[in-house]
């Protein structure tokens, strides 16, 4: 069996590993997509001592820093369940193979949910983004959509606000989901308007870019287009856990509740990254707690030796 089994090869299953390999334990990674989300980032600018990279770049850095070390890589492999045992955890693979650690951390990332409307897919990285921590600042004086009224999207508007030229905030429902406090912030700034009962119909673009959004005002059924050169899709991001629904404590979005060491609530299970109850998505964040996970592992084996 191995000391420490990872599930996820993206940058928190990285981090683990290399912290985790770094002990001299036997460390196994099992990954889907070694590299995870960032495969399909263009341009990271706020991994901090590097000041800008791509996505694949990073991929192939994550990768190389892993093999640097005695890991072994399950690249390709989907877990499909883990079963807690007395003293091993098994983790069981969609090809039939059973692995089996001493400790397990999962690390699974997550999804952004999809409008699922034309030119969404299309113009991905060329004016569609998911993350305005991560994407605001490169449409900086420019005019962007976000789709979504709930926390998500009312936060992006208002912090698309202070970077860009304009927002156009869309909602589905006839009023916004999301906090008051958050609702009032939004009404009180001058560079957004705000769009109720309203289904987004189409992502328009020139063929390079994006250069609009059309939506249809679900009174009228008229259809409005608005110009402008980004837009933000902000209707959820979905942890990567339906493979565990019933297995260990998930919160009501589905995410691994984690304490501050990355415990589950399975003793020599933790957790780290997207996948979990952490604030805030970001790559820094989940290499941050893929560390946190694999010392908090290691802390469990050198306690449960002895017995
Ligand atoms: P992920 O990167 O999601 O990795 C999850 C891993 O688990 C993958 O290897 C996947 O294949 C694997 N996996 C999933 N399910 C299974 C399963 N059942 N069995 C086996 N393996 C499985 N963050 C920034 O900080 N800066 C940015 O500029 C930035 N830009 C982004 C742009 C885009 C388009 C996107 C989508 C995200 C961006 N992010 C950015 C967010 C960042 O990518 C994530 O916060 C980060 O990748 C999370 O790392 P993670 O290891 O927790 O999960």
């Amino acid at each position: 069996p191995y000391d420490v089994l990872i599930v996820g090869g993206g940058p928190a299953g990285a981090a683990a590993a290399i912290y985790a390999a770094r002990k001299g334990i036997r460390t196994g990674v099992v990954a889907e997509r070694f590299g995870g989300q960032v495969l399909d980032t263009l341009a990271i600018e706020n991994f901090i001592s590097v000041q800008e990279t791509e996505g694949p770049q990073f991929a192939t850095a994550l990768e190389q820093h892993v093999k640097a070390y005695d890991v072994d890589i399950m690249n390709v492999q989907r877990a499909e369940a883990l079963v807690p045992g007395d003293k091993l955890i098994e983790v069981k693979l969609a090809n039939g193979g059973v692995l089996k650690g001493k400790t397990v951390i999962l690390s699974t990332g997550a999804r952004w949910r999809n409008v699922n409307v034309p030119g969404e897919q299309e113009y991905k990285n060329k004016g569609v983004a998911y993350c305005p921590h991560c994407d605001g600042p490169l449409f900086k004086g420019k005019r962007v959509s976000v789709i979504g009224g709930g926390n998500s999207g009312v936060e992006a508007a208002i912090d698309l606000a202070g970077i860009v030229a304009h927002v156009t905030l869309i909602e589905f429902a006839a009023e916004l989901k999301a906090d008051a406090v958050l609702v009032r912030k939004l009404k009180s700034l001058p560079n957004v308007t705000i769009v109720t009962s309203a289904q987004t119909t189409e992502i328009t673009g020139d063929g390079q870019r994006v250069n609009g959004i059309s939506y249809k005002e679900r009174e009228t059924g008229e259809i409005k287009h608005v110009p402008l050169e980004g837009v933000f899709v902000q209707i959820g991001l979905v942890p990567n856990t339906e493979w565990l629904k019933g297995t260990l404590a998930l919160s009501k979005h589905g995410e691994i509740e984690i304490d501050a060491k990355g415990q589950t609530s399975i003793p020599g299970v933790f957790a780290a990254g997207d996948v979990t109850t952490v604030p805030y998505k970001q790559i820094v964040i989940a290499v941050g707690a893929g560390a946190t996970a694999a010392l908090s592992a290691f802390d469990h084996l050198i306690r449960s030796s002895a017995d």
